[in-house]
Parts: structure tokens; C-alpha cells; sequence
């Protein structure tokens, strides 16, 4: 988020505050996330969303149709975070589609889009048409990231994703972004790890091919069991202890980043590191670590209509659905549904790593911010005295030179 915006969102923030204290209607979502397809061509050992159209056939036609979508966007308004889930997105044809009339409607600061790339071609022509439609749909400063999954090296990673040939797929997909962000800087690429029981031991290798990787982000989020994802009792969701040990190399990691960044990179960094140790927290004492804002600050729409508080909860907790509703948002925002369902969520009915979820939970406390702050201070002494050092040393030499010479 920039200076600007963040300025501009500031009154938002302040009234999802009170509306988590119960003394105003809830602002609308500042975080939208939608699921435009529950189509997928990968067959993750750590989620079974592909599973839904074999087995059910008729419900692809029940998926929102970009008519469908415009009437819901023009109910929402703006948002500053628009991402677009599925399912693979690129699946879905009319993706570019969706995508324009978010811009049209949404406004939306930054789009992220997630994908498996095992679609090289496909997701670089479809990346190219928004990228060169973006000044005529009328969002010029908006930015565009797309962060391709990346879950170990080589044959790992093929096996957890469940597709012989991903991994290959994958680096040409990288390859491609990477072209295409020295016509577009507004294009960001990063690549993300979902760090189950699969992979966790193997982490500093895929850290490690991260950073070769030179893209712009690397982010990790734990493994979790999602209604969602229909991934219940697959026991993916690694151990304390061995996610603590393999985190620790991320962390230090964004500890150095954090030493020489500036501005909002500070900030973002900043909160990454914190959501490393929220994360170890919470798999320790599987609780609300931080008040959550589900259903205030963020939410998703399924691929079907559904409002949910977020993806983990997802038709346990619907707030309502859009067809049934006239495709109307707000009426289903602020309906006495909705209300419960952030009734029980404010009772720490439920609890996640979410990692969405979390860093908006993260901006929402005073207490968290105070932490990140603490982190970022103790990245910068440490970085000063590591210069501090290295400049003692280089000087060292000249020194005793000096010394020696007086003494002759
Ligand atoms: S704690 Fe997790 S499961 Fe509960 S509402 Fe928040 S994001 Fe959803």
C-alpha cells in the first residue's frame, strides 16, 4: 500500500475498530477476495477443491457470470485490495474480463492473482492484455501481482502439487513474468510456499531456490484445513516444532531485508517477520492469537455467491448469497446474518494463520504494531552495528600502517 493510500484508507480503518466494538455498522470491505473459478488442473496432496467438478458436474454452470459479477462489483464499491482465487484463476476465460470490470467498479489499488503456472503461455497473454488494458479500464496507478505457486525443488514440488512436469512449468512461467515486468514495472512477481507437513523439512532448500528465483516477493503461508479446499482431517498442517525450526531461516532472512529497507518495504517486512512468530503461536495453541476481522476489514465471494468472513470458515459461516439477494452486497453486509456470524467470530468461535487475514489483523492492533515496531528497531541497530563493524575492519589496516610508519 502506498504513503497515499494509506492515508486515504485511514477513516476506513478507524471505523472497522468500531465496528469490531459493536458502535457502527461495519465499513465496507477494504479486502475482497474472489473466487472466480473452482476449476483446477492440479491435484495438490494439500487441498481437494479439483475434486469438486468430477464428482459434480452440473455445479460449473452455477459459477458467477461476469454479468453476474458487475452487478456485485457496482454493489461493493471500491476496495484497495482485489484477489482473484480459485480454483486456478486462468482457467476461467473470461479472467481478463473479471478483471476490467473490478477496475471499472472495484478501483482496486493492487490486484494479486495466485496461480499453479501450469500454464505458461496462457497466463503471460492473459497477464499482457491487463497489463496493457489497465490505462484504458481507467486504473493507471493500479498494480498487478502474480505469485506462482512454488511448494519444494524439482520432483518435490511435482509431487506435492500432484502434476509430473510442474516444477518445469513453473520456472518458464517465472521466466515469462520476468520479461514481461521489464515492459510493465507495475508488474510484480513473486512465488509463494504453502508449507505443510509435505515440505517442511526441505524449507531452507526452497528458501534457498527462492532467492535464485530474483523475483520480487517470496512469502510462505502455513498449510491449513479449509472448508474451502474440502482438505478436513489430512493432517497437512506441520508440527510446532518443525515449523519453528524451518521458519527461523525466513525470519532471518526478513530481519536482513529489514535492516536496509526503507518506507512501506519497512512496514510490509516488518509484519511478515511478525506473522512468522503469529503463525508459531498459533500452532502451538491453535487460538485467535490477534482479534480477528473477517467479515469487517476483509471477505471473500465464492465461485458460487456465497459472502463469507474468509476462506477457512467459508458455508459454515456464509453471511448470505448473492443470487438470492438481487446481487446485492450491502444488503447482505449488513444484515442480522452477518452480525452473527461476526458475533462468533469476536467470541473466538474459530482460529487460523490465515495469512490475509492476519496482516490486516496485524494493522488492526495497537499491540501487534507496537511489536512489529520493536522488530524493526532491532533489525536496524543490528544492521548499523554490523556496518560499524565491517568499517572498523576495513579501516584496521590503514591504521597499523599508520602506526608502523610513525614509528620508523
Ligand atoms: S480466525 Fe481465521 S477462521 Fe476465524 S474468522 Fe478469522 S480468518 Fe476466519
Amino acid at each position: 500500500m502506498s504513503r497515499r493510500a494509506l492515508t486515504e484508507q485511514l477513516p476506513r480503518f478507524v471505523g472497522y475498530r468500531l465496528a469490531y466494538e459493536g458502535i457502527v455498522k461495519p465499513p465496507l470491505p477494504i479486502n475482497l477476495t474472489l473466487s472466480v473459478t473452482n476449476l483446477c488442473n492440479s491435484r495438490c496432496r494439500t487441498c481437494d477443491i479439483w475434486c469438486i467438478y468430477p464428482a459434480e458436474k452440473e455445479r460449473l454452470a452455477e459459477e458467477l457470470t461476469v454479468d453476474e459479477l458487475e452487478r456485485i462489483f457496482q454493489s461493493i464499491g471500491s476496495v484497495y485490495f482485489f484477489n482473484v482465487s480459485g480454483g486456478e484463476p486462468f482457467l476461467r476465460p473470461d479472467v481478463v474480463e473479471i478483471v476490467r470490470l473490478a477496475c471499472l467498479h472495484l478501483k482496486p489499488g493492487v490486484i494479486h492473482i495466485p496461480t499453479n503456472a501450469l500454464m505458461p503461455a496462457k497466463i503471460e497473454a492473459r497477464v499482457t492484455e491487463m497489463l496493457e488494458g489497465f490505462d484504458r479500464w481507467g486504473s493507471p496507478g493500479v498494480k498487478l501481482t502474480i505469485k506462482p505457486s512454488f511448494d519444494g525443488v524439482g520432483a518435490d514440488h511435482d509431487r506435492i502439487r500432484g502434476t509430473p512436469g510442474n516444477y518445469e512449468k513453473l520456472l518458464d512461467t517465472i521466466g515469462r513474468l520476468k520479461r514481461l515486468k521489464q515492459r510493465f514495472p507495475r508488474l510484480g512477481v513473486g512465488v509463494g510456499t504453502v508449507v505443510s507437513s509435505f515440505n517442511v523439512d526441505r524449507l531452507a532448500d526452497t528458501i534457498a531456490q527462492a532467492r535464485r528465483f530474483q523475483v520480487d516477493t517470496y512469502i510462505s503461508e502455513v498449510a491449513e484445513e479449509r472448508m474451502e479446499m474440502r482438505n478436513f482431517g489430512r493432517e497437512i498442517t506441520p508440527a510446532a516444532e518443525r515449523y519453528r525450526t524451518a521458519i527461523r531461516l525466513l525470519q532471518e532472512e526478513t530481519f536482513r531485508r529489514l535492516g536496509e529497507a526503507n518506507g512501506l518495504e519497512l512496514v510490509t517486512q516488518g509484519i511478515r517477520h511478525f506473522y512468522y512468530d503469529l503463525t508459531t503461536r498459533w500452532l502451538q495453541h491453535r487460538k485467535q492469537i490477534l482479534p480477528c476481522y473477517a467479515g469487517i476489514s476483509n471477505v471473500h465471494i465464492s465461485a458460487y455467491g456465497e459472502v463469507w468472513p474468509c476462506a477457512i470458515l467459508a458455508d459454515s459461516r456464509s453471511m448470505g448469497n448473492l443470487k438470492e439477494q438481487g446481487y446485492d452486497f450491502r444488503a447482505i453486509w449488513h444484515s442480522p446474518r452477518a452480525d452473527e456470524v461476526r458475533s462468533g467470530i469476536k467470541a473466538r468461535q474459530c482460529d487460523c494463520p490465515l495469512a490475509n487475514q492476519a496482516y490486516a489483523n496485524v494493522l488492526m492492533s495497537p499491540g501487534a504494531l507496537a511489536q512489529v515496531g520493536g522488530v524493526i528497531l532491532r533489525a536496524k541497530m543490528s544492521h548499523a552495528g554490523q556496518r560499524l563493524r565491517g568499517a572498523t575492519a576495513r579501516l584496521r589496516p590503514a591504521v597499523s600502517g599508520l602506526s608502523g610508519e610513525s614509528r620508523r
